[in-house]
């Protein structure tokens, strides 16, 4: 499943990760992708809301590239923007945190390509203006996404 969202603010980001989020399982990744500023932690903060993460405890990582946050579904946000690439992200246990048993945030995934399951969710951020983002997601054709369309409807672009 694809889908198109404009958010027109930094709440409708927040929004629509949290309808994402509900519909995650334990093992799923999310590769998120996108320049500076477009969104992916604010995002990562809206998914972790819906897992019952605080969302003061996610936060835009400076060293830390790894950072795992306990909860009903624990969660595993990773930064990989410092990592060089795959070869060094497969260095430091990348394959293994990717197939943990939580739900897997994965910032600057573009930089690690090779290393994502097929069936992971891929969320494209691009800015469109000062408080305006696209942002594609592309989704196994599961039930509970089904969910999440229905529960984002009104940010989406193009049915
Ligand atoms: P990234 O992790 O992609 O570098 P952040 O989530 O850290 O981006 O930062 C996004 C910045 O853009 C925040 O300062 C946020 O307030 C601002 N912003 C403005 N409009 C939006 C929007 N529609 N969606 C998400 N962020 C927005
Ligand atoms: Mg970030």
């Amino acid at each position: 499943m694809r889908l198109l969202f404009t958010s027109g603010s930094p709440s409708d980001t927040v929004e629509i990760a949290r309808a994402l989020g509900a519909a995650l399982r334990p093992g799923d990744v999310v590769a998120l992708c996108g320049d500076l500023g477009a969104g992916k932690t604010l995002f990562c903060k809206g998914v972790g809301e819906a897992l019952g993460i605080s969302p003061d405890r996610i936060v835009s990582p400076t060293f830390t590239i790894v950072t795992e946050h306990a909860g009903p579904v624990p969660l595993t946000h990773i930064d990989v923007y410092r990592l060089a690439g795959a070869r060094e992200a497969e260095e430091i246990g990348m394959r293994e945190l990717l197939s943990g048993d939580g739900v897997c945030l994965v910032e600057w995934a573009e930089k690690i390509r090779e290393l994502l399951p097929t069936d992971c969710i891929q969320v494209t951020f691009s800015i469109s203006g000062d408080d305006r983002r696209e942002i594609a997601v592309a989704a196994p054709d599961r039930p509970v996404f089904e969910e999440f369309r229905a529960r984002s409807i009104r940010f989406q672009r193009g049915g």
